[in-house]
C-alpha cells in the first residue's frame, strides 16, 4: 500500500458509515411506479350544453359537446360499476405500500406464479374520481369534478383543471381507464381494448384523403377496422374524418377532401394544462397556414404538440410492438385483459365457486380518443365488460375482488414481469413480460 493511500485512510474511515448508509438505502428502497386508475365518466349529460358540457373551447368560449354520461342498462350504470371496480383495484395496489400489505399482495402473486419470491416494488395508485354526479348534493356545476378538459369556474372564470390535466399532473407511468359498452344483438359480451394510432397512421390517412396515396395499404392493415361513428360512411371515410379531427380539429366531409366547418372538436392540445400546449396568444394564428388552418392544404404540423406526436416515444406508445400494432398501449391493455381472463377462473376454482365462463376478448375499438392521445403515460384503456350481458356484470360486481386482484397482479407484471403458470385449459394466458420502461427515459416526468 502506498504512503499516499495511507494518508487518505482516516478520511475514508470517517465517511464509511455514510457510504454504508447510501449503499443500503439504494439497495433496500423499492422502486416506485405511479398508476392512475380512471373509472370512466361520472358526470351527467345535462342541458344546456353551453353550461354543463365538456370540451371547453377558449376561442368560442363555449363547450363543444354534451357531457358523455356513459352507458346504462336499467339500474346498472357504467359509471357505478367501473367506479366500484376501480376502488377495489386501488385498494389491492395500495397493499404494496406497506410491509404487512406486501405479504397479502405476495399471496395474490402466488396464485398466478410457481415462484415463491417476488421483487418488491411500490405501486403508488391514484383514482381520478371517488364519486359520481348522483352521489353528490345538487350543485350549480355538477360536472365540475368529472370533465375531461379544462374549463372556467362559472363564478370566478378562473381556469380549472379537467381530468386529463389532473392525470398528467400526477406523472403516471400507467393509466388504467375502465369502461363498459353496450353489446349489439348476438354479441357475446366479454372485453375489448380501446386504441388510438400514432402519427404514422394518421399521416398515412392524410395522404390517402389527399389522393396522394392509394388506400390499399391501409385497408389491408390492422388499423382498417375503424370505429363507425357516422353510420352510412365506410370505415375509411370514418377514419379520414377522425384523421382531420386529430389534425386541424374539424371533421372532413364524406369525400374526405373538404373541411366541414360546422363540425369542430377543438384545438385539444391547448384545452389541457401541460408542456405540450402552444404558447399563449396562439389564437392569433387561427385560420392562417399552420396548425390552426381550416383547409387540408394549409394545415401544417408545427409546435410542441406536433413535435411530440412525431417523436419516437409516441411511436413506441401507439404503433407496432408486441401485439403487432397499437404499440405499448395495446400490449398493456391486452395483457391486463389476459390477466382477468386467466385470474378469474383460477381464483374461483380455488374457492370451489362455479367456473366463470367469460366472454372473449373482442377486436379493439379504433378511433381518435382523448385519453390515449392527451395523457403522457402508457394507457390501458379497457372496455372491461358489456352492460347488457349478465355474466359480464356478474363477474364485475359479485366477483369484483377477484377481478381487481387479477388487474393488480397484471399491473405488477407490467412493471416487474411475472413467471405465470401455464394453463392450457384457459383460452388466454398472460405473457408475463414487463414493459421496456427504461427506453422511455424521462418521458413520464417530462409533462408539465
Ligand atoms: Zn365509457
Amino acid at each position: 500500500m502506498s504512503p499516499s493511500y495511507l494518508n487518505f485512510l482516516p478520511f475514508l474511515l470517517r465517511f464509511f458509515p455514510v457510504c454504508i448508509y447510501i449503499f443500503t438505502f439504494s439497495l433496500f428502497s423499492e422502486p416506485n411506479f405511479r398508476i392512475v386508475i380512471d373509472p370512466g365518466h361520472g358526470g351527467v349529460a345535462k342541458d344546456p350544453k353551453a353550461q354543463h358540457g365538456d370540451k371547453y373551447d377558449s376561442v368560442t368560449q363555449t363547450y363543444l359537446e354534451t357531457y358523455k354520461q356513459g352507458t346504462e342498462n336499467g339500474s346498472i350504470t357504467e359509471r357505478k360499476v367501473v367506479l366500484d371496480l376501480a376502488k377495489e383495484v386501488h385498494k389491492v395496489l395500495k397493499l404494496t405500500e406497506t410491509d404487512v400489505g406486501w405479504k397479502e399482495f405476495e399471496s395474490y402473486l402466488k396464485l398466478f406464479s410457481k415462484k415463491n419470491e417476488f421483487t418488491r416494488v411500490k405501486l403508488i395508485s391514484h383514482l381520478t374520481r371517488e364519486s359520481s354526479f348522483d352521489d353528490d348534493a345538487p350543485s350549480d356545476d355538477p360536472n365540475a369534478p368529472y370533465r375531461l378538459y379544462d374549463f372556467p369556474d362559472p363564478k370566478s372564470g378562473i381556469r380549472k383543471k379537467g381530468r386529463l390535466s389532473k392525470i398528467n399532473e400526477l406523472k403516471p407511468h400507467l393509466v388504467l381507464s375502465l369502461h363498459l359498452n353496450p353489446a349489439s344483438k348476438g354479441q357475446k359480451g366479454g372485453m375489448a381494448a380501446v386504441l388510438t394510432p400514432g402519427y404514422k397512421t394518421f399521416s398515412n390517412l392524410k395522404k390517402i384523403s389527399d389522393k396522394q396515396k392509394s388506400p390499399n395499404g391501409f385497408l389491408k392493415g390492422p388499423w382498417s377496422d375503424w370505429l363507425i361513428f357516422h353510420s352510412g360512411w365506410s370505415k375509411l371515410e370514418n377514419a379520414t374524418a377522425d384523421t382531420w379531427i386529430y389534425l386541424h380539429g374539424y371533421w372532413s366531409k364524406k369525400n374526405g377532401k373538404e373541411t366541414d366547418l360546422s363540425k369542430f372538436e377543438g384545438y385539444r392540445q391547448n384545452m389541457i394544462s401541460w408542456k405540450y400546449a402552444d404558447d399563449p396568444n396562439w389564437e392569433k394564428n387561427i385560420g392562417k397556414k399552420g396548425p390552426y388552418a381550416k383547409t387540408h392544404e394549409e394545415f401544417l404540423e408545427s409546435g410542441r404538440f406536433w413535435e411530440r406526436e412525431m417523436g419516437k416515444k409516441e411511436e413506441w406508445r401507439r404503433e407496432g410492438g408486441k401485439e403487432g400494432f397499437g404499440g405499448d398501449n395495446h400490449y398493456v391493455t391486452r395483457e391486463l385483459m389476459r390477466f382477468v381472463q386467466y385470474g378469474l377462473p383460477i381464483q374461483l376454482k380455488e374457492k370451489d365457486s362455479p367456473y366463470p365462463e367469460l366472454g372473449p376478448i373482442q377486436k379493439p375499438y379504433i378511433s381518435t380518443y382523448s385519453l390515449p392521445t392527451y395523457t403522457n403515460a402508457l394507457c390501458a384503456f379497457i372496455e372491461i365488460g358489456y352492460v347488457n350481458r349478465s355474466r359480464d356484470i356478474k363477474y364485475l360486481t359479485q366477483n369484483k375482488k377477484e377481478t381487481a386482484i387479477s388487474l393488480a397482479v397484471g399491473i405488477y407484471s407490467l412493471f416487474v414481469g411475472l413467471d405465470v403458470k401455464k394453463n392450457p385449459n384457459l383460452p388466454y394466458n398472460p405473457k408475463g413480460k414487463k414493459v421496456n420502461w427504461e427506453r422511455y427515459e424521462t418521458y413520464f416526468e417530462d409533462v408539465l
